[in-house]
């Protein structure tokens, strides 16, 4: 086995010659990663991926489709306005909004709206915000609530951005909480601000030797990871993202700012791990039980195309069940120039040699391996796409909050789909799933790509009983994304797009023998017609008289928003 050290996007090379160069690998990566395919976190790897299917008819909280995009179609778009019951006060005065708050409201004809309306993906850019209003505080989001009651104006929160759908966008408000960016630690519990970014939490919280599991995109906001659930590199270790959460502020519906836990306000507590952003109130900041952040040892492996078959074999019957310190994904991808390839990234809480043996175990030996060891920083850092750089240039470029003057991160779109698999897939699933990879390379857009990518699962996600917490995935063995890559990223229509939804409508199709019917609520997916279900399972009951309880008028609303009871 080969141990190498150094950037280990310079070490890698793929079996048929040396791997793609380093700025094709980010732009595969779907923004950030440089590690990307390799790693985590791209829209290969940390997998992205709005589905082509913006939400039309997306009504209050949802942003108008890109033009020429597929149509919502069965994912019930609300369209009724917020505060339903009550009469506009007339057209909204964001001006005496702003002379109400601490942070900064950006409106059209501002010199900073551009930026302060985009979303990660910049497909999303045609939407038009009626304005950006970035909280500074709790009592800012209170005041931004009575507005929007007031005025009837649709509400969007919006944390990092991320949204597959873009749905923390919209016509009407932007509720941005980036500028409560807060981290702080001591006494095996953080507190986290609801804005900050994966970065800031995981830089913040190494230097004081503590850690918090959580996703691998730098960029991506601290508060839609969480409500989600929040898989990532040492979830198998110590649990999703939410399985850490012991409490958290929160503005409701109706103006109150709780101080939520398991015995204040416990269902709302309950709902907060894994019922999904943009429900239940607006979090303003978190607060987590921590864990070591131990050195790691981690390793990118890869094998030619005609193992495909065999290694997603040996892959599931080894990643799902190994010991709780390993954490591996697996990629099936299609690269730009037409090859087909096979890799993993793996990542061990210890050292190079306990991983060596792992990979020893897995039963279809990797044509090419590299190892190596880090700090656990480095290594989120590489994960992340962001090995050597500094906190500040791994963020989007900008001064508006969220952002860093030094940013070096770019935005990327895509599309994508996902499925939470309970089962190993029998080996006609497979070759259905390795012809759907060559499909692509056969038919795609020029310049495009696309992967499926595996996550795996199993350890401590499985030990949490699914109605613990919202998160109702709990005996999954790997989360799996289906991911198409626009040749032009900032592409939001046309013909690529539309060949790429194709795709992702193919394999998703051909996989639903083999799948448990279960998706992944991070992953949000417009074009899923059974997403209450696949999403949230037999908490489902729960959380809709969660929402019942907490906003019964429906103030927070978005296409797949869980309904009140
Ligand atoms: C490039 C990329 C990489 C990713 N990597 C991972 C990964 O490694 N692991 C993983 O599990 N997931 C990953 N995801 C999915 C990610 O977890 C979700 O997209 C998540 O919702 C993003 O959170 P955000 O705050 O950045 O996004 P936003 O778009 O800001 O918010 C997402 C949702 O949460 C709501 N929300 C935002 N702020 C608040 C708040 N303060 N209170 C209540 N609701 C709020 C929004 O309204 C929206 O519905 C990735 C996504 C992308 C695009």
């Amino acid at each position: 086995m080969q141990d190498d050290s150094g950037d280990p996007l310079d070490q890698w090379a793929g079996p048929s010659g040396p791997g793609p160069d380093r700025r094709r690998l980010l732009r595969l990566g779907a923004g950030a990663a440089a590690a990307a395919a390799l790693a985590g976190c791209s829209a290969v790897g940390r997998s992205a991926g709005a589905a082509t299917g913006t939400p039309t008819g997306a009504g209050a909280a949802g942003p108008s489709a890109p033009p020429s995009t597929p149509r919502n179609g069965p994912a019930t778009p609300q369209s009724a306005q917020p505060g339903q019951s009550g009469q506009s006060a007339g057209p909204a005065d964001w001006a005496a909004l702003a002379k109400d708050l601490q942070g900064p409201v950006v409106l059209p004809g501002d010199s900073r709206y551009p930026a302060a309306g985009q979303l990660y993906q910049p497909q999303f850019d045609v939407l038009r915000p009626g304005a950006i209003v970035y909280a500074a505080s709790a009592q800012d989001v209170v005041t931004s609530l009575a507005f929007a009651r007031r005025f009837t104006v649709p509400v969007a929160l919006r944390s990092g951005g991320h949204s597959y759908a873009g749905w923390s966008s919209g016509t009407g408000m932007v509720l941005d909480v980036s500028s409560m960016n807060a981290v702080s630690s001591s006494g095996g519990s953080a507190t986290v601000g609801a804005g900050s970014r994966l970065i800031d939490v995981y830089t913040e919280l190494a230097a004081r030797g503590v850690t918090i599991p959580a996703g691998s995109c730098p960029s991506v906001g601290v508060a839609g990871l969480t409500l989600g659930g929040g898989i990532g590199v040492t979830s198998r270790a110590y649990g999703l993202t939410c399985d850490s959460l012991t409490g958290a502020q929160v503005v409701t519906a109706d103006g109150r700012i709780r101080q939520v836990d398991a015995q204040t306000d416990p269902d709302l507590f309950w709902a907060l791990r894994g019922g999904g952003g943009g429900n239940f109130g607006v979090v303003t900041s978190f607060d987590f039980r921590t864990s070591p952040a131990v050195d790691c040892a981690y390793g990118f492996l890869s094998w030619p195309w005609s193992s495909a078959a065999a290694v997603v074999a040996a892959w599931q019957a080894w990643a799902p069940s190994a010991p709780d310190q390993l954490w591996a994904n697996l990629h099936l991808l299609a690269w730009p120039d037409g090859r087909l390839q096979v890799t993993a990234t793996v990542n061990y809480l210890g050292s190079q040699g306990e991983l060596a043996n792992q990979i020893d175990r897995l039963a279809v030996r990797p044509a090419t391996v590299s190892l190596h060891s880090a700090s656990y920083l480095a290594t989120m850092q590489v994960m992340g796409g962001v090995a050597g750089w500094s906190q500040a240039a791994a963020h989007l470029p900008g001064t508006l909050p969220g952002r860093s003057p030094q940013g070096r991160l770019t935005r990327e779109s895509y599309a994508a789909r996902s499925d939470v698999y309970t089962r190993a897939i029998s080996t006609s699933g497979i070759a259905t799933l390795t012809a759907a990879v060559q499909r692509y390379a056969h038919t795609a857009p020029q310049g495009g790509s696309a992967a499926v990518a595996f996550d795996a699962l199993g350890g401590a996600v499985n030990r949490v009983a699914p109605g613990d917490t919202a998160f109702v995935h709990r005996d999954g063995l790997f989360i799996a994304q289906y991911i198409a890559n626009y040749p032009d990223p900032g592409a939001g229509s046309g013909p690529a797009v539309e060949q790429s939804a194709r795709w992702l409508q193919d394999v998703w199709s051909a996989m639903r023998p083999y799948t448990s019917g279960e998706a992944y609520q991070n992953y949000l997916d417009p074009q899923l017609a059974g997403w209450q279900q696949a999403y949230y399972g037999a908490n489902l009951a729960r959380l809709r008289q969660v929402k019942q309880a907490y906003d019964p008028q429906g103030l927070l609303r978005f296409p797949q928003g869980v309904p009140g009871a």
